[in-house]
């Protein structure tokens, strides 16, 4: 009875009006709009692993809706709704309170509802969401489609998240707790970036995935990389650190051809843009620094390693 009562009490909050049916039945009901292709992504939040044990509830649930939507943006699709698997080990009523207001303030947030999902209780609190979405049909961005002469681009700033963990009384902490998918800017690429990724492993080793996958190298311009005033007073080698292999940032890496890119820059858009690079015909990721080629090698965030 309990597992009903959880869902009852926190999970079935009215869907908007795009479901046919939600919370409540086997499964839920969605009508594709004609000619999209539906997408769709899992992730998977550990406690202790993904997030410090004494992380605030309401910024888990936001960051558990939020690392799913920035994935669906960065296939430059349109978030719809999510299914969350939850594994509890025991019934925290505070905990589920502020978890749930979280995860519906970011879904409210970007116009996504919570359609279904799946609770259960484990020792482990591990917090499992879907996101399903919707790009027009072939339209949607692929890491493989980029090109030698696009620019490397990049939203936002990069490190902040890092940073955040490691000094925890600093306000970019913040963004380490709530990142904020860049949902409007994925959707606007669509059309214009040839290739596009979401920063969540350091900026390094997802540009690094790019070009593995479009089988070219990159130049990337240290000085253009956009980073907080608090990682520039930081020593060199310390700042590159966390601005190329820090993750959780949630920004998008794109790129784009230089005739595209005077098109979007020409746009509003609701987040900074920074150049950071060209795509070369080279297989290497290389550095440099006000022209002199810069040996730095970094990786991010590996599960196994
Ligand atoms: P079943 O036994 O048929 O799999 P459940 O009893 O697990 O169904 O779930 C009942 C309903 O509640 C389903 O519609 C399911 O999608 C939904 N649900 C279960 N857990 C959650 C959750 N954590 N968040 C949202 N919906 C949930
Ligand atoms: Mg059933």
């Amino acid at each position: 009875m309990a597992e009903f009562s959880i869902i009852d009490t926190y999970f079935n909050r009215k869907a908007f009006s795009s479901v046919d049916l939600g919370v409540g039945d086997d499964s839920a009901l969605l009508s594709p709009p004609p000619q999209q292709q539906l997408v769709i992504c899992a992730d998977t939040l550990v406690a202790g692993r993904h997030f410090p044990l004494d992380t605030d509830p309401h910024a888990i649930g936001w960051k558990s809706v939020a690392v799913n939507l920035s994935d669906i943006a960065a296939m430059g699709a349109k978030p719809h709704s999510i299914l969350l698997a939850l594994s509890l080990p025991q019934i925290d009523h505070d905990w589920l309170k502020g978890f749930s207001q979280g995860l519906y303030d970011c879904c409210d947030q970007f116009g996504v509802s919570l359609i279904g999902g799946d609770t259960t209780q484990s020792p482990h609190l591990t917090i499992s969401v879907t996101a399903l979405g919707w790009v027009d049909t072939g339209k949607g961005v692929l890491r493989s489609g980029a090109q030698v002469g696009d620019y490397i681009c990049v939203s936002g700033q990069v490190g902040d998240a890092a940073f955040g963990l490691n000094h925890r009384d600093h306000p970019l902490k913040k963004r380490l707790d709530y990142p904020t998918p860049r949902c409007a800017l994925g959707q606007s690429l669509k059309d214009l970036a040839n290739s596009m990724i979401d920063v969540s492993d350091g900026l390094a080793q997802d540009l690094g995935h790019i070009l593995k996958a479009s089988n070219v190298g990159a130049q990337v311009e240290l000085n253009q990389l956009p980073i907080d005033i608090a990682l520039k007073e930081l020593a060199q080698e310390q700042r590159w650190k966390y601005a190329l292999s820090g993750g959780d940032d949630y920004e998008l890496c794109f790129t784009i051809s230089p005739a595209n890119h005077t098109k979007l820059l020409q746009q509003q858009l609701d987040i900074n843009i920074s150049t950071i690079g060209q795509i070369t015909e080279n297989k290497e990721l290389c550095f440099v620094q006000n022209g002199k080629t810069k040996m730095l090698k970094f990786n991010g965030y590996q599960h196994f390693a």
